[in-house]
């Protein structure tokens, strides 16, 4: 019998009537037997995501102010869901009772995040009548936070082979060193459901959310995007990375090691095949371009010197002061007097004062410049490499739209092209790139 691994987003979590769903979509097939949930979600728009109200709770503990009330709030999250859902599940109060022990005891920030994947797996397994499984114990990170791949795997396979039906949290691991939790970035349950994937040798992953599958480009910019039906591991990557947040950019690494094809699927439409993500060039589509996605909020630093190009280890030098600021960079387009820095503005919070001072005593440029709310739309194809144009295109159609280029750039893999905007021009800029290529 084949096996299917299984990861149902917060969305798919949010009451009980999504975790009928679930019920019904699991129990479709006997090859389904390792679920990976998230926290509860938002049930409509202008509700809180568990994990959101978590993270509120520990910053309220911290400052002292009361949280008794915002503790009962997402209790009563899940109390609703197991009332609604008329389930017994074994010592849930007492599960409650221990974490709010543990916040008065001044819990980590990422214990006290992980509770909401933590309950909601227990709530899972007792509602389908699978195994819990807890991950903090399976998945291991460095002290720095980094994954511990082979480790991982081993515990999670050697785990995995003592239950024939489990459902796990997603979202934490822990320390190797002291065994304290630690949570991936937001959206990591993807991550673990991808790493359970790896180490049962599953057929599949099949990532359960909101949307049936992947679209070309972010539906809340581009009107009613054609869907993705193939797309390969490298491509999903490239847009992931750029902001198609459907599926968390970490979660391609583990199933496509083991050539495990991933498959992005709607909870609230599953007959809907949805989009499969894999290798096999046979099953691709043809399209020029498989997608478009961007992020609208970058920081660039530029820095100009004349003959720089004749100075040796310039660019190093550059590089190491924002590595030592603990940074990392997007893009660095370089001209021969000059180079540009592409960051996240995210990651610069309150450090850009202490990277300019720095790279004027390490460089001694000439000028350094700051300019924010710039935008990178990725542009991505596989077929890309073999067509000659794609670039000219992009850049005619921005042109025809009175959309000037800040940068444009191919990775060298020519599987993409990275145009940066003015965050004022992003949106409009995807909108007429998608109509270029997909009309
Ligand atoms: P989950 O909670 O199930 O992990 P996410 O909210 O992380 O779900 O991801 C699904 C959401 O990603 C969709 O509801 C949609 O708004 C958003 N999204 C962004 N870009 C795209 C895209 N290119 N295709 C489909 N959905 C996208
Ligand atoms: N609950 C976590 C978050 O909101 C992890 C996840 O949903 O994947 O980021
Ligand atoms: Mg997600």
């Amino acid at each position: 019998m084949g096996l299917k691994v299984l990861k149902f987003g917060g969305s798919s979590v949010a009451d009980a009537a999504q975790l009928s769903k679930i019920k019904a979509i699991v129990e479709a097939d006997p090859e389904r037997r390792y679920v990976v949930v998230s926290a509860p979600g938002k049930r409509h728009s202008s509700d809180n995501k568990v994990t959101d109200m978590l993270f509120m709770l520990k910053a309220q503990a911290d400052e002292f102010i009361p949280y008794d009330s915002l503790f009962e709030t997402i209790k009563g999250r899940y109390t609703s869901i197991v009332d609604d859902l008329g389930i017994d599940v074994p010592d849930f109060d007492a599960r409650f009772d221990e974490i709010r022990e543990n916040v008065g005891k001044g819990a980590s920030k990422a214990y006290i995040a992980s509770r909401g994947e933590y309950l909601s797996a227990i709530m899972a397994a007792a509602y389908l009548g699978y195994d819990f499984v807890d991950t903090q114990d399976l998945i291991k990170f460095d002290s720095r936070g980094r994954l511990l791949f082979d480790e991982t795997n081993e515990l999670l396979s050697a785990e995995l082979a003592k239950h024939e039906r489990a459902v796990l949290p997603g979202f934490y691991g822990s320390y190797m060193n002291n065994g304290e939790v630690c949570v991936f970035s937001r959206g990591g349950s993807d991550v673990t459901g991808s790493l359970v994937a790896r180490a049962a040798n599953a057929d599949i992953y099949e990532n359960w959310t909101d949307v049936s599958g992947m679209l070309m480009a972010d539906p809340r910019i581009v009107k009613d995007p054609l869907p993705i039906k193939k797309i390969s591991y490298v491509e999903l990557r490239e847009l992931s990375y750029m902001g198609a947040s459907v599926l968390h950019e970490d979660a391609v690494f583990p199933a496509r090691m083991s050539d495990i094809p991933i498959n992005i699927r709607n909870t609230n439409a599953p007959e809907d095949p949805g989009t499969l993500i894999t290798n096999d060039e046979k099953e691709l589509d043809d399209r020029i371009i498989s997608g478009i996605a961007g992020k609208p909020d970058f920081t660039v630093i530029s820095i100009y010197k004349n003959m720089m190009n004749k100075e040796i280890g310039f660019v190093r030098r550059a590089l190491a002061v924002i590595e030592e600021a603990g940074v990392s960079f997007d893009h660095i387009p370089t001209g021969i007097d000059s180079l540009s820095m592409f960051i996240a503005t995210s990651e610069l919070e309150d450090k850009l004062e202490d990277i300019i001072e720095a790279l004027n005593m390490q460089l001694r440029p000439d000028e350094i410049s700051v300019e924010n709310r710039i935008g990178l739309i990725a542009v991505v194809g596989r077929k890309m490499k073999r067509s000659v144009g794609a670039a000219a295109k992009i850049c005619s159609v921005l042109a025809q739209n009175g959309i000037n280029i800040r940068m444009l750039n191919q990775g060298t893999n020519e599987i993409n092209v990275i145009v940066g905007v003015d965050a004022d021009d992003f949106e409009r800029a995807t909108q007429v790139i998608y109509e270029g290529f997909v009309g």
